[in-house]
């Protein structure tokens, strides 16, 4: 028999680690809410016959947020063999009350107490027996993170797969358990063998359950049960799924009061938390850790590792302890001169693949260095804390910090960014948030940003760090403007987050989400950036010239012709220059790729033989102003075809799909004019356009500042 294990439990209660643990695989892990949006299976290790599937997380069976009806709708119509409830140790309370919901279902539980190691280090003592007797399952004790009990757990689970038990005496008390065994007795249909999970649903009123039941029921069976419901709701002054609220945190009270003993010591988080979310020091903390992590990776350690490998590595060469390695460009092309290639071949080969691909490859250390920053602050808890201290700005501004956390996520990756969208309850706030999410700069565009502060700002600490708070400065503007419109205005939800506990990540952790992320941006060099390269080299090598097609340079090139003919839109940018607004096509493909298409125009690869500087050609294109609002269009432009397809699927409707692009793209090119031409204007320039950005900035300005007139709804 094939068991399916589910693993249901509160978001960041720890089931990915416990996924991963358990499947030997790797899931992402993140210590925030919502991250795993989608179900995943993985087999159990050592198991054939056992599959693990990691849901997302969720606080009750209510089908109040997309991932409670994704993991309600699992549990109820599949139906896995088992539920291995995973349950936050340190807040007991708040998980037992989905746990209260998960017994009723029918399906066996096992309920997993997790952060086994931080109740240890407290001196918490749990008393398991007491809490299994209470919650008619078998409970275990268990650090997912240090792998401590997790086999226990998993054999728990095929245990109880193999031989279910019913649940064999009534949770509620008093005056609601005749209630719900009344209801159960009138739903005497054969097909439910989990009544009573109906039965307390129907009394909840949950509008989802009773809508499936409508068709199975009669309609005296109906009335029956909707007269109970009337009857208990006049006797005790309140609404059915009050009533059971109330009931369900009183059991649970009882509960944990039983089996919980509780040292009572000044937590360490507390203490840390009273200086980082502190009001006056929440946000110069917070922005000069990102200072810190955007400047180490992009300038400091990292600029030195990206140069090694630009002028080493895909260069001349480098040494090591005294010992010579010449570069890859010039061992290949040895090979290539001494097998007699073809002229054009070694071109392709040189000048396209290695100077495309090996341009996106050159900053592989950059982006490692800024994961292994990203994922500690993730995994140790201060990316949570990030989200709340933001919250108390957004909320100033009528936005919430629920939105933020996409964006944290974006900083790897938009696609899963745009994706984490989903735990946002409000219709408009979720597609705000897709629209606005992939401003902030994901890993592809670090090269962008990197390339362009080392070749035209010659390093400067600040330019990295910059593009980051334009970032969030671009959405932070967005919203306060998007809100005001019919669109988008609407009350904002409140934002419930947990802060987790702070702890230190386990270095194979860190290093395991370093890879993750930074394995795909190497991937995509691997096969996208290589397409791409070819396909630009061949079209920049290739063109008429004196009316021949052939071979010429890059000037008379197909590509050129292409580039000129769409350049002059960027000219009011200030960078009407074929190349740059080629590469700002090629980045919509994958935003590294503008990198790759560079390397390729502008000829890196030749550039760095001759052991001139090979980011001095750039310079040649581009003023440090030029430079700047190239980079602000594209990182706030577009995003890559990717995360287009990630809005597309999440907005699901094409209206909203052009209108995302289109208002991306065009806040990328009013933000670029009005800092060019404002720029240019302190330069003593003063023309036409510079009138354009002023009225622009003017009416940016105004509708940023003005009073909503759109009438609150409530
Ligand atoms: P999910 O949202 O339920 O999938 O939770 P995750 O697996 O993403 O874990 C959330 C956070 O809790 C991560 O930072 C984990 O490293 C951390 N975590 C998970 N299990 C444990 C544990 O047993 N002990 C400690 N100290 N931390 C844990
Ligand atoms: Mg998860």
């Amino acid at each position: 028999m094939l068991i399916k294990i589910a693993l249901v439990g509160n978001p960041n209660s720890g089931k990915t680690t416990l996924f991963n643990g358990l499947t030997g695989s790797n899931q992402y892990v993140g210590n925030w809410p919502g991250v795993t949006v989608e179900k995943k299976e993985g087999q159990l290790k050592g198991n054939k016959n056992v599959v693990v599937v990691d849901l997302p997380g969720i606080y009750s069976l209510s089908p109040y947020t997309l991932e409670e009806v994704v993991s309600r709708d699992y549990l109820v119509d599949e139906k896995p063999n088992v539920i291995l409830n995973i349950i936050d140790g340190t807040n007991l309370e708040r998980n037992l009350f989905l746990t209260t919901q998960l017994i009723e279902i029918g399906i066996p539980v096992v309920a997993a107490v997790n952060m086994l190691d931080i109740s240890d280090k407290r001196g918490d003592i749990l008393n398991l027996e007491k809490l299994s007797q209470a919650l008619r399952c078998k409970v275990v004790s268990i650090s997912a993170l240090k792998h401590i009990g997790i086999e226990k757990a998993a054999n728990l689970a095929i245990k109880a797969a193999e031989s279910p038990k019913k649940l064999t005496a009534p949770l509620f008390l008093g005056k609601i358990e005749p209630i719900i065994s009344n209801i159960e007795q009138i739903l005497n249909l054969d097909d439910f063998e989990n009544k009573r999970f109906f039965a307390v649903k129907l009394f909840e009123k949950d509008s989802i359950i009773t809508e499936k039941l409508q068709e199975k029921l009669n309609p005296q069976q109906l009335a029956q049960i909707s007269q109970i419901i009337t009857d208990c709701e006049l006797k005790l002054d309140d609404d059915s799924e009050s009533i059971l609220t109330a009931e369900r945190y009183n059991f649970i009270e009882s509960v944990v009061r039983e089996s919980l003993q509780v040292n009572k010591v000044d937590k360490l988080s507390d203490k840390i938390d009273k200086v980082v979310t502190n009001r006056w020091l929440a946000l110069p903390i917070f922005v000069a850790i990102m200072f810190i992590v955007y400047a180490t990776s992009v300038t400091g350690v990292g600029l030195l590792a990206t140069e090694w490998m630009e002028d080493g590595v895909f260069g001349e060469g480098w040494s090591l302890f005294g010992l010579f390695i010449p570069g890859i460009p010039v061992v290949i092309e040895n090979i290539l001169v001494s097998v007699d290639t073809a002229e054009w071949l070694q071109s392709l080969i040189l000048d396209g693949i290695i100077a495309g691909v090996g341009a996106v490859l050159a900053f592989v250390p950059q982006i490692f260095i800024l994961f292994i920053f990203l994922a500690f602050l993730e995994s140790c808890g201060y990316m949570a804390r990030i989200a709340f201290i933001l919250d108390r700005i957004f909320r100033k501004f009528g936005l919430s910090g629920k939105s933020f956390i996409p964006i944290l996520i974006g900083t790897g990756c938009g696609v899963p960014g745009i994706m984490a969208s989903r735990t946002i309850e409000s219709d408009k706030d979720r597609k705000m948030t897709i629209i606005t999410t992939t401003f902030i700069p994901c890993s592809a565009k670090l090269p962008i940003i990197a390339l362009i502060s080392g070749a035209l700002f010659g390093g400067a600490w600040w330019v990295a760090p910059s593009a980051y708070f334009l970032g969030i400065a671009a959405i932070i503007c967005s919203g306060i403007i998007l809100k005001k419109t019919k669109l988008f205005s609407e009350n904002i939800t409140p934002f419930i987050m947990e802060l987790p506990e702070y702890h230190l990540p386990t270095v194979e952790s860190i290093l395991r989400s370093m890879w993750e992320r930074g394995w795909s941006f190497i991937k995509k060099a691997g096969t996208i950036i290589l397409l791409a390269s070819i396909i630009i080299w061949l079209t920049s090598s290739f063109g008429w010239q004196n009316g021949n097609f052939g071979m010429v340079y890059p000037e008379y090139s197909l590509l050129s012709y292409t580039g000129r003919a769409i350049a002059w839109v960027f000219i009011p940018l200030g960078w009407g220059n074929w190349q740059a607004a080629v590469s700002t096509i090629t980045g919509l493909i994958a935003k590294e790729n503008l990198v790759g298409t560079f390397g390729i125009l502008f000829g890196f690869a030749e550039v760095a033989e001759d052991g001139t500087e090979i980011w001095a050609m750039l310079a040649t294109h581009f003023t440090t102003l030029s430079a700047y609002s190239f980079l602000i269009f594209n990182l706030l432009c577009a995003p890559c075809f990717a995360a287009v397809g990630a809005i597309r699927r999440e907005m699901n409707n094409a209206r909203w799909l052009f209108f995302a692009i289109g208002y991306q793209t065009l806040f990328a090119y009013i933000v670029a004019l009005c800092v060019y031409q404002i720029g240019s204007m302190f330069g003593g320039y003063f023309g036409v356009t510079s009138v354009v950005a002023i009225i622009l900035t003017g009416i940016f300005l105004v509708l940023l500042f003005k009073k909503s007139n759109v009438k609150e709804v409530i």
